[in-house]
């Protein structure tokens, strides 16, 4: 689950100094309020206890989705000054966590560093529209009798594919993929990832998708 940190801040507006509660760690797949928080830019507002003037206060934490592949160290913007000392660092804080995130939350592959929420904020708002897609995509394939696999979330980011794969019941492989795609794209060609999907499919070289979740 996430969790918070309190930190001391001091008001900009008045100089009154008071502990908030801050988010360290925040499980983007569980605490769906906490995301929404992060896409309406409302993620660590503060409001001063005594003056009530409301300010941003940025505070490292981690922002973890497994089944998204998402492990993101997000730290305040005026970090990047010193960016690669707190990379270093962040990297150095990291490794005594693999083995633990990878076992009891899943996580596993390299974190990414962001500074500043706002890349973190253009990612997952790119993904609510990829999935937003995805539903459309998925919706008619259902209808069509297909069946869907699911594309490696860091892939679909990669070459902004959808989050599934459509398949002809009963087949696999590159080749028959192309067909389901290009059947769908007869249905409806205003999905511009399934239209990426379909140029990403005719580019490979025999019947293997690398892109396919494991
Ligand atoms: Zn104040």
């Amino acid at each position: 689950m996430s969790t918070k940190g309190a930190f001391r801040v001091e008001c900009p507006h008045c100089g009154e100094s008071f502990d908030a509660d801050f988010w360290t760690v925040v499980r983007g797949d569980r605490d769906l309020d906490v995301k929404e928080l992060i896409l309406s830019g409302e993620f660590d507002i503060l409001m001063c206890p005594k003056c009530e003037t409301m300010f941003q206060h940025e505070e490292p934490f981690l922002y973890l989705d497994p089944p998204r592949e998402l492990l993101v160290f997000v730290m305040p913007e005026t970090y990047l000054e010193k960016k690669d000392e707190w990379v270093a660092r962040m990297k150095a804080d990291y490794e005594p966590l693999r083995a633990t995130l990878a076992s009891s939350h899943g996580v596993a592959g390299e974190p990414q560093f962001f500074f500043g929420l706002a890349p973190l904020t253009a990612l997952l708002a790119g993904d609510r529209d990829r999935e937003e897609e995805t539903e459309v995509l998925e919706f008619m394939a259902r209808e069509a009798g297909m069946q869907l696999l699911r594309i490696k979330p860091s892939a679909a980011r990669e070459h902004d594919l959808p989050f599934l794969l459509p398949l002809p019941s009963g087949l696999k492989g590159r080749a028959a993929a192309l067909s389901a795609v290009r059947e769908l794209e007869k249905a409806n060609d205003a999905l511009p990832r399934l239209k990426k999907l379909g140029i990403a499919l005719a580019a490979l070289k025999g019947e293997d998708i690398p892109f396919l979740n494991k």
